[in-house]
This record gives structure tokens, C-alpha cells and sequence, in this order.
């Protein structure tokens, strides 16, 4: 079996890593990176740490808005397709690289599976939610995180086979939690002698794209308790940037910007955090995996059970909120809501059952 991966973004190759190792051991793999996120800090350094393959084809359609982005994308993924004639497309997630792919496929009349189907917010204002939705209805499978995904994609009632194999960053996070838990020194570097940080990141267009939100989410931030550790997207500092905002951080005492970091020195903030503070759909899922509560910047979630387990709080840019959220107990349960961590190894028998 022959199949054409289609990544470009960040937590696209955290992804990917679950499953490029055992697909090679049982197929083979035609890696395609878009280029939607192409700096070494958001890109190279996941290949390097994760083991990821070196993409076979890397395309350099990063920028413009998500309409040329994602056409550009479609129809160089169209020309792929004739050139590697693959017996299916393997797409992750809800980026501009994941719709590209699928429609791409669906198209050419290629089998396109989509790992992590069936995650809705519900709210159609965030570009990820229009990619998800419209992927799934491409799709000939779809592998699902969690019961509550395939509940959904069967009320849609999607064209596609619904399985659900686990989550796939489930098995990353188990692989990096003992290496990232032992880098003490990353936290000694980012937060100083403390351990009772909140760890922060932000880089949804909803609060960084509209300068009313942007200047809400500032305030906020430096409204938190503190030490506070920031890793800036680069998108996030641009706009923080343009926004004459950026010093207004930078400057606070005890809150402390980095450029993004590679993902064992995130994980290793992350497990020493006292709770982390986001608007990503990725790192509300790893501080639950990692037993951190989470104070959500949004208002809906496509991660439902990391707030019905109480794990986290989705309080948008409401400071009350939010300090509320951060004075609750930990609750005491904890259930394995997305698998065991051996996702990787469902989706690849899935697949091959697909092209048997
Ligand atoms: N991440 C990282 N370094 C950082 C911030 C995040 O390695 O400085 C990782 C994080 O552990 C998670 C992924 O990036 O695996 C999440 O990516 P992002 O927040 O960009 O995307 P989302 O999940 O919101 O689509």
C-alpha cells in the first residue's frame, strides 16, 4: 500500500510522529510537507526531536490568506496525486494543509483517512472548525479520538467508515513525558528558581487577528498571577508587535516571553506548571494528559472532556473567570478519556484494512 501523508503545521508533525513509524513498517510513505509553518522553531525542530522522515516532497506554500493558502495547497497537492498515484491520502487535524489534501484527494478519487475526525467547537467564526467539518465529508475513514468524535461524525451521517483508534498524541506525549519530566534545567531557565508558574500560549486568530481581543487577551495576561512563561507564537508576536503591545509584556515583572520552543522543553514546562493558560486545542489535551489543569481562552472546546472531567475551564478573556478557574482543587479523578497511547498502531491497521 502506497500513502501520500499531507502535513505543514506544528502540531501536524507531533502527529504525524505517531504514525509515520509503524505505517513505514507496514507500507509505504510519501511524506508531503505544505510549508504552512515554515521556521525552523515551529518545523525542523519537530522533525529532529520526534524522529519524524525527512518529507519526500516539501512545498513552499506558507502565507497569504487561508482562500490562497488553501488553494495553492489544493492544487499543488492535485499535481502530487498524478505523480505519486498513491492508493490513499492520510490527513491530521483542521489546518489549511488538511482540507487542501482531502479535497484534493476526494477529487482524484483517492481514499483520503482523516486522524483526528469528528472534533467539532461548533463555532463556524474559527477557520479550524470549517476545515474539520468539511473534511470529514470528504473522508473515506475516519479515525477518531474519543467515543464522543465517532458519536458525532454517525449523527452526520458521513459518507466514510468511522473507527475510532484513540487519540495519536497520546502516544507522543507517553513517549516525551519521563525525557521532558527529567529537563528540571528548562524550568530553570524559564521560570527561575519557582515551580508554581502558569504556563501561557495564544495564537488563535479569534484573540490575536481583531485588536480589540488582542488588547483584551494583554490585559488579562497581566492580570494573572505570576511568575508567568510565554512562548510567542510568531504569528502572536507580529501582532503584539503592530499593536504597539508587545513591551507592555515584555517589560511586566515577572512574566517572560521565549520564542517558540521545541516540543520536549514545552512538555517539560508543561508538567512543572501550576496550570496552563491557552486558547490551542493541542495543549488544553497534553495539560490534561499531564494532569495540569487548564484555563481555557475560549468559549467552546472540540476537546469536550477535559472540561466535563473538570480538567478544564473555558472562561474566553474573562478575568473572573479565570481567576476563579485558577483557585479550584484538582479534581481526583482522572479517566483515560483518549486512549491508551497506541493510536498510531490503530490507524495504520486501519488503513490497511481500508486498502484490503
Ligand atoms: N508546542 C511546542 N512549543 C511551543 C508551543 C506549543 O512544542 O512553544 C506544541 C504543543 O506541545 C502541542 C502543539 O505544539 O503539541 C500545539 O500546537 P499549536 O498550539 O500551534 O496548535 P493547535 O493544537 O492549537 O492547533
Amino acid at each position: 500500500m502506497r500513502v501520500l501523508t499531507v502535513i505543514g503545521n506544528r502540531p501536524q508533525f507531533v502527529k504525524a510522529a505517531a504514525v509515520s513509524g509503524p505505517l513505514r513498517a507496514q507500507a509505504q510513505e510519501v511524506l508531503v510537507h505544505t510549508g504552512q509553518h515554515y521556521d525552523d522553531e515551529l518545523s525542523q525542530i519537530f522533525f529532529d526531536e520526534l524522529g519524524l522522515p525527512r518529507p519526500e516532497h516539501r512545498l513552499n506554500l506558507g502565507g497569504g490568506s487561508n482562500s490562497e493558502q488553501t488553494s495553492r495547497m489544493l492544487a499543488a497537492v492535485a499535481d502530487l496525486l498524478e505523480a505519486e498515484q498513491p492508493d490513499a491520502l492520510l490527513v491530521y487535524g483542521d489546518t489549511n494543509s488538511t482540507l487542501a489534501g482531502a479535497l484534493a484527494a476526494a477529487q482524484a478519487s483517492v481514499p483520503v483517512a482523516h486522524v483526528e475526525a469528528g472534533m467539532r467547537s461548533f463555532d463556524r467564526r474559527m477557520p479550524e472548525e470549517l476545515n474539520r467539518v468539511l473534511t470529514d465529508h470528504a473522508s473515506s475513514l475516519l479515525l477518531c479520538p474519543s467515543e464522543s468524535a465517532a458519536r458525532q461524525l454517525r449523527n452526520e451521517h458521513v459518507h466514510g467508515k468511522v473507527e475510532v483508534c484513540g487519540d495519536v498524541m497520546v502516544d507522543v506525549a507517553q513517549l516525551i513525558a519521563p525525557r521532558a519530566r527529567a529537563r528540571t534545567d528548562v524550568v530553570a531557565g524559564h521560570a527561575g528558581s519557582s515551580g508554581d508558574y502558569l504556563l501561557v500560549t495564544a495564537h488563535r486568530a479569534g484573540n490575536v487577528d481583531d485588536p480589540h481581543r488582542l488588547q483584551g487577551l494583554v490585559e488579562l495576561l497581566l492580570a494573572l498571577p505570576r511568575p508567568l512563561v510565554f512562548p510567542l507564537h510568531p504569528r502572536t508576536r507580529a501582532r503584539l508587535e503592530r499593536a504597539n503591545l508587545l513591551t507592555r509584556l515584555s517589560s511586566a515583572d515577572g512574566i517572560r516571553l521565549a520564542a517558540p520552543l521545541g516540543y520536549v522543553e514545552f512538555t517539560a514546562l508543561l508538567h512543572h506548571a501550576r496550570a496552563v493558560v491557552t486558547d490551542s486545542g493541542g495543549v488544553q489535551k497534553e495539560a490534561y494528559l499531564a494532569s495540569i489543569p487548564c484555563v481555557t481562552l475560549r468559549d467552546t472546546t472540540e476537546w469536550r472532556e477535559t472540561v466535563d472531567t473538570g480538567w478544564n475551564a473555558l472562561v474566553d478573556l474573562d478575568l473572573e473567570k479565570a481567576l476563579s478557574a485558577l483557585d479550584q482543587p484538582v479534581p481526583d479523578a482522572h479517566p483515560e478519556v483518549y486512549g491508551d497511547g497506541r493510536a498510531g498502531e490503530r490507524v495504520v491497521q486501519a488503513l490497511l484494512r481500508m486498502a484490503g
